[in-house]
């Protein structure tokens, strides 16, 4: 690449005007931004991204899943594109920086390659993703788009049935239009996406940029434990079958498991509810939640059996009965090899110590990454807090992911065409 191509940077002030401005919108006294998908204040952020993309002469387009976007047509005329991207919607009281950050460094890129005028062997779009956080379904617009929407989903989506009908239609959306949002695999050179980290990673190893190497896949089960109720004054302790003992002991045992076995994997039991629920009743019943989170989709399938296993033990072991009831999962998704490269290749020619992690947490790029090349750039996030007022990236950090992202998109220009 040329050193004109090489040395090229962000605007870094007018990404901050620009980040300052979004953060405004649906700002809390907390410092902390609440804009759950389609609510209002989204709504508005949206209007807002539309006006930047419009000011800056670039072309606006929204498609049926309400995917926000802007395009500059810098390549050839049946060119693919690249997209490049994240969502601008929050969980309730959230953060600043998850997905505003890589709206806002997807519209500066497209701002800073139309300003210099090369012509690259793909179109550029940045895109906004509706729902990406899951007030309505989770990864919505992302999956629309990567034609993976499920019906399922949109019958029974994890915010309510009511509440997607209402929000898609103060959105102008409808129901039926989702799945055109579709979009053909090979019109998409790829996609990238720049986010904070959300965890400690890159803070412990005080390293500035993530390379993402895979989205960890998710799964989750119901596993109820089945004792018998009886009077927890005149039962002797050894005659009892207490529901509540698998449930303690299966809990730690997940733990211990998956610290010993699986350090690469997280499990969570987010619930336990025991039946019926009273001082003086032995529990009859333990109803639990679990979920587990894998960067890979072998080790998902051990460690669903280990813990499996880990029930059938507990329930053993306190002669109870055992039903254990799946729920759903997503596969782990892997970052493309090739997109990876062009990070890793782009931080180092900015002189930024990288590490590569696998990301806990989900995000659009998971649904893309089933029709296109896709990679993800992760800056630290300081004490790893986000979903909270309190997340934080330091300024330099969302510069230099910015830049990041900028260059990795002119490495990939780069490959395309040699
Ligand atoms: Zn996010």
């Amino acid at each position: 690449m040329s050193d004109q191509i090489n040395s090229l940077r962000i605007n870094s002030e007018r990404f901050k005007a620009n980040f300052d401005a979004l953060a405004r919108i649906g700002g809390t006294q907390d410092g902390g931004v609440h804009r759950p998908a389609l609510s209002e204040s989204h709504l508005k952020a949206r209007e807002w991204f539309k006006r930047q993309i419009e000011d800056a002469g670039l072309q606006f387009q929204v498609d049926t899943a309400g995917n926000h976007s802007g395009v500059l047509k810098s390549g050839p005329q049946n060119a693919p594109t690249l997209l490049l991207g994240s969502h601008l919607d929050s969980v309730p009281d959230g953060g600043r920086f998850d997905g505003a950050l890589g709206v806002v460094a997807a519209l500066e890129v497209l701002q800073v390659i139309q300003e210099t005028g090369i012509s690259l062997p793909f179109h550029l779009e940045a895109i906004d993703f509706t729902d990406e956080e899951g007030t309505l379904v989770g990864l919505l617009g992302s999956s629309a788009l990567a034609g993976k929407l499920s019906v399922l989903d949109l019958q029974e989506p994890r915010g309510g049935r009511d509440l997607l009908l209402k929000c898609l239609s103060k959105a102008n959306l409808s129901e039926n239009d989702l799945p055109d949002s579709r979009r053909d695999p090979r019109s998409l050179a790829g996609y990238l996406e720049l986010h904070i980290e959300q965890g400690m990673t890159l803070q412990k190893a005080e390293a500035e940029i993530g390379v993402v190497t895979s989205i960890a896949g998710i799964g989750s089960y119901r596993i109820i434990f089945l004792g018998r109720a009886d009077h927890a004054g005149t039962t002797p302790m050894e005659d009892r079958l207490d529901a509540a003992l698998g449930a303690g002991a299966f809990t730690i045992s997940v733990r211990d498991i998956t610290q010993s076995e699986f350090p690469q994997c997280v499990t969570n039991i987010g619930a336990i509810n025991l039946f019926p629920a009273a001082f003086n009743i032995v529990p009859s019943k333990a109803v639990i939640s679990l979920e587990y989170r894998a960067p890979e989709s072998g080790m998902m399938k051990r460690l669903e059996a280990a813990l499996l296993d880990r029930a059938n033990m507990a329930a053993k072991q306190f002669k109870l009965g055992l039903e254990t009831e799946f729920l759903n999962e997503h596969q782990p998704a892997p970052m493309d090899i090739r997109v990876r490269e062009a990070i890793t290749i782009a931080a180092q020619g900015l002189n930024l110590k990288t590490i590569n992690l696998s990301s806990g947490a989900g995000h659009d790029a998971q649904s893309l990454a089933e029709i296109c090349p896709a990679g993800m750039i992760f800056v630290p996030s300081v004490g790893g807090t986000s979903h909270s007022p309190q997340e934080y990236t330091k300024w330099q950090d969302c510069v230099n992911g910015a830049n990041v992202l900028l260059q990795a998109t002119l490495r990939l220009a780069d490959q395309k065409s040699s």
